[in-house]
């Protein structure tokens, strides 16, 4: 079969363009006119003056066009040209063809302006709410993110700072809080203390009554420490069944007073388990920070000291070291 080109004659070529609504107009690469069809003379009409493509373009368009002009390749633009008789400007699909010799078939047809164009704005509108939609999600998503890490970090801190079985601060947390309180001390010269507190006989507690029970035991003590001190002392498990206490700016005797009652009320408490019941004391070494002699570990020792003091003499009971 013969391709339309074959069969169709100068004279139907001419007739085609004369027929046609779309504007066709034979440019050089600069844009003159050379020749145009009856569509194009239509619009040539509004203004008769014009010999060059590019007046019928808006200021912006006319530096685009030169260059759909002489990229000798065929191309499509949607822009606004001059294309009705009321000589209002619409959008135009703008075709280039290059010519052989250097010259440009340019094609402009009407775009059924404002349904296309409506369309493509709505189409533009539905993207833009989609890519709203999307971003707004992925914000969501970033935000709940952000709780998940927030609370993994809690979490972390937690698990770095906090005893898992007492919930008191741990003995890294505690002795930090020491070498703090020791600066500060020596700095301002102000008073500390610290009580070592030792649950007496516990491992008899393990022994007697099973580990489960002895960790019950440590729960509940490790409560009425929590309960007892007051701000800004802090307590933290210093060992298996051993706490540290800080005292800032207290002297021993407002750690003795601290250590009777403490005795006294676990002394009273009554552990029960299922159908075990069982009653412990603590034995408790207070040493007073002395500026310019101590440093965190001896006064930790010398609490210690104290500490076993009151165990060898009894227990149930509190020491002060000299
Ligand atoms: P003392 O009066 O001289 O302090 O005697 P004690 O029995 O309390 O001291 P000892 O050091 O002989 O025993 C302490 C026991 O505490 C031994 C250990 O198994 C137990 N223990 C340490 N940590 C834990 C714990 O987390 N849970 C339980 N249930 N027992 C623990
Ligand atoms: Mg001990
Ligand atoms: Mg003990």
């Amino acid at each position: 079969m013969k391709t339309l080109a074959e069969i169709i004659t100068t004279k139907d070529v001419e007739t085609i363009f004369n027929t046609i609504h779309a504007m066709v107009a034979l440019v050089e690469s600069d844009g003159m006119l050379v020749s145009w069809n009856s569509a194009f003379e239509s619009c040539k009409k509004i203004s008769p003056s014009v010999v060059n493509l590019n007046e019928l373009f808006s200021p912006n368009d006319k530096s685009l066009l030169y260059g759909k002009l002489t990229n000798r390749m065929p191309g499509h633009w949607a822009v606004e040209f001059p294309s009705g008789g009321s000589g209002a400007s619409k959008y135009c699909e703008c075709v280039f063809i290059p010519m052989d010799n250097g010259r440009v078939l340019f094609i402009a047809e009407r775009m059924e302006s404002d349904i296309a164009l409506q369309e493509m704005i709505e189409q533009l509108n539905r993207r833009v709410k989609l890519f709203q939609i999307e971003s707004e999600f992925t914000k969501k998503i970033a935000r709940n993110k952000q709780i998940e890490i927030d609370a993994v970090l809690v979490q972390a801190s937690e698990v770095a700072h906090v005893d898992p079985l007492t919930f008191l601060v741990n003995r890294r947390t505690i002795i930090r809080e020491l070498q703090d309180e020791v600066l500060r001390a020596e700095r301002y010269h102000s008073m500390l203390s610290v009580s070592v507190v030792d649950v007496d006989n516990f491992k008899a507690v393990n022994d007697t009554h099973g580990h489960p029970f002895g960790d019950e035991v440590l729960r509940q003590v490790a409560h009425q420490l929590r309960d007892s001190i007051r701000h800004p002392d802090v307590v933290g498990r210093y060992g298996g069944e051993e706490f540290l206490i800080i005292l800032p700016n207290s002297n021993s005797e407002a750690a003795s007073e601290q250590a009777v009652r403490l005795c006294k009320q676990v002394r009273e408490m009554v552990v029960t388990m299922k159908t075990h019941e069982v009653n412990v004391t603590l034995s408790v070494g207070i040493a007073q920070f002395r500026v310019g002699v101590d440093t965190w570990d001896t006064l930790l020792n010398r609490a210690d000291n104290a500490m076993y003091e009151a165990k060898n003499d009894g227990r149930d009971r509190w020491s002060i070291a000299k």
